[in-house]
Protein backbone atom coordinates (compact mmCIF):
# COMPACT_ATOMS: atom_id res chain seq x y z
CA UNK A 1 0.00 0.00 0.00
CA UNK A 2 1.07 3.99 -1.06
CA UNK A 3 1.13 6.25 2.21
CA UNK A 4 0.96 10.10 1.01
CA UNK A 5 1.54 12.61 3.28
CA UNK A 6 1.03 16.29 3.60
CA UNK A 7 2.89 18.17 6.42
CA UNK A 8 1.63 21.43 7.61
CA UNK A 9 -1.66 21.48 9.68
CA UNK A 10 -0.94 17.38 9.44
CA UNK A 11 1.77 16.67 11.20
CA UNK A 12 2.92 20.03 12.12
CA UNK A 13 1.31 22.55 13.64
CA UNK A 14 -0.20 25.74 12.06
CA UNK A 15 -2.97 28.02 12.84
CA UNK A 16 -2.72 27.98 16.23
CA UNK A 17 -1.18 30.43 18.70
CA UNK A 18 0.08 28.49 21.20
CA UNK A 19 1.32 25.23 19.17
CA UNK A 20 2.47 26.70 15.97
CA UNK A 21 5.31 25.24 14.71
CA UNK A 22 5.22 22.39 16.95
CA UNK A 23 5.65 18.53 16.28
CA UNK A 24 2.08 16.76 16.18
CA UNK A 25 1.88 14.68 19.29
CA UNK A 26 3.36 10.93 18.31
CA UNK A 27 5.21 12.27 14.74
CA UNK A 28 8.23 9.75 16.17
CA UNK A 29 5.41 6.86 16.32
CA UNK A 30 4.00 7.67 13.33
CA UNK A 31 7.00 8.09 11.20
CA UNK A 32 8.45 4.37 12.61
CA UNK A 33 4.79 3.17 11.80
CA UNK A 34 5.43 4.21 8.52
CA UNK A 35 8.54 1.99 7.58
CA UNK A 36 6.79 -1.10 6.11
CA UNK A 37 4.77 1.06 3.81
CA UNK A 38 6.34 2.81 0.68
CA UNK A 39 5.48 6.41 1.42
CA UNK A 40 5.18 9.83 -0.58
CA UNK A 41 5.18 13.60 0.17
CA UNK A 42 1.99 15.11 -1.01
CA UNK A 43 2.41 18.72 0.04
CA UNK A 44 2.57 22.10 -1.29
CA UNK A 45 6.35 22.00 0.11
CA UNK A 46 6.91 18.90 -2.92
CA UNK A 47 5.15 19.55 -6.21
CA UNK A 48 7.92 19.20 -8.63
CA UNK A 49 9.51 16.14 -7.65
CA UNK A 50 12.40 17.68 -5.32
CA UNK A 51 12.29 16.21 -1.87
CA UNK A 52 14.90 18.35 -0.96
CA UNK A 53 12.36 21.36 0.76
CA UNK A 54 10.29 18.64 2.65
CA UNK A 55 13.25 16.68 4.13
CA UNK A 56 14.25 19.67 5.18
CA UNK A 57 11.72 21.12 7.21
CA UNK A 58 10.69 17.85 8.67
CA UNK A 59 14.48 16.93 9.53
CA UNK A 60 13.37 19.95 12.22
CA UNK A 61 11.07 18.05 13.91
CA UNK A 62 12.38 14.49 14.21
CA UNK A 63 15.30 12.99 16.50
CA UNK A 64 18.61 12.12 14.32
CA UNK A 65 17.45 8.27 13.96
CA UNK A 66 14.71 9.32 12.26
CA UNK A 67 16.46 11.36 9.82
CA UNK A 68 17.01 8.38 7.57
CA UNK A 69 13.09 7.29 7.62
CA UNK A 70 12.31 11.33 6.41
CA UNK A 71 15.00 10.60 3.20
CA UNK A 72 13.12 7.60 2.44
CA UNK A 73 9.89 9.40 1.66
CA UNK A 74 9.72 9.96 -2.14
CA UNK A 75 8.62 12.84 -3.50
CA UNK A 76 5.70 13.00 -6.15
CA UNK A 77 4.97 15.91 -9.01
CA UNK A 78 1.58 17.86 -9.02
CA UNK A 79 0.19 21.20 -10.19
CA UNK A 80 -3.58 22.20 -8.90
CA UNK A 81 -4.81 19.13 -7.34
CA UNK A 82 -3.01 16.94 -5.02
CA UNK A 83 -4.84 13.95 -6.48
CA UNK A 84 -2.75 14.57 -9.33
CA UNK A 85 0.28 13.44 -7.77
CA UNK A 86 -1.32 10.12 -6.46
CA UNK A 87 -0.87 6.71 -8.34
CA UNK A 88 -3.79 5.28 -9.09
CA UNK A 89 -2.86 1.71 -9.94
CA UNK A 90 -2.77 1.17 -6.46
CA UNK A 91 -4.06 1.14 -3.01
CA UNK A 92 -3.23 3.90 -0.71
CA UNK A 93 -4.00 5.92 2.69
CA UNK A 94 -3.92 9.88 1.65
CA UNK A 95 -3.32 12.02 5.03
CA UNK A 96 -4.35 15.52 5.12
CA UNK A 97 -5.96 18.28 7.24
CA UNK A 98 -7.36 20.16 4.37
CA UNK A 99 -8.70 18.04 1.58
CA UNK A 100 -10.96 19.93 -1.27
CA UNK A 101 -14.06 19.03 -2.32
CA UNK A 102 -13.20 18.28 -6.01
CA UNK A 103 -10.00 15.89 -3.81
CA UNK A 104 -12.90 14.31 -2.20
CA UNK A 105 -14.95 13.69 -5.14
CA UNK A 106 -12.03 12.32 -7.18
CA UNK A 107 -11.35 9.88 -4.07
CA UNK A 108 -14.77 8.40 -4.05
CA UNK A 109 -14.48 7.50 -7.58
CA UNK A 110 -11.24 5.45 -6.54
CA UNK A 111 -11.85 1.73 -5.43
CA UNK A 112 -12.12 0.82 -1.98
CA UNK A 113 -8.54 0.24 -1.19
CA UNK A 114 -8.00 4.34 -1.85
CA UNK A 115 -8.50 6.10 0.85
CA UNK A 116 -7.70 9.71 2.91
CA UNK A 117 -7.89 10.21 6.12
CA UNK A 118 -8.86 14.13 6.86
CA UNK A 119 -6.19 14.89 10.15
CA UNK A 120 -6.98 17.72 12.15
CA UNK A 121 -4.92 18.28 15.25
CA UNK A 122 -7.06 21.32 16.91
CA UNK A 123 -10.07 18.56 17.77
CA UNK A 124 -7.65 15.95 18.29
CA UNK A 125 -3.92 16.48 19.30
CA UNK A 126 -3.18 12.70 19.37
CA UNK A 127 -4.66 11.73 16.20
CA UNK A 128 -1.01 10.60 14.61
CA UNK A 129 -0.15 8.41 17.39
CA UNK A 130 -4.23 6.82 17.36
CA UNK A 131 -3.37 6.17 13.37
CA UNK A 132 -0.11 4.65 13.90
CA UNK A 133 -1.30 2.10 16.51
CA UNK A 134 -4.98 1.41 14.43
CA UNK A 135 -4.80 2.40 11.14
CA UNK A 136 -0.65 1.47 10.04
CA UNK A 137 -0.09 -1.50 12.29
MG1 LIG B 1 -1.88 20.78 5.26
Amino acid sequence: MNIYLDIDGTMIHEDHWDTENQAAAGLAEFIIALRPHNTYWLTTHCRDGNPERPREIMKRFVPPELHADIDRIKPTVWDTMKTQGIDWSRDFIWFDNDISPFEWEKIEQGTEGQQAIEVNLKLNPKQLLEIARDVLS
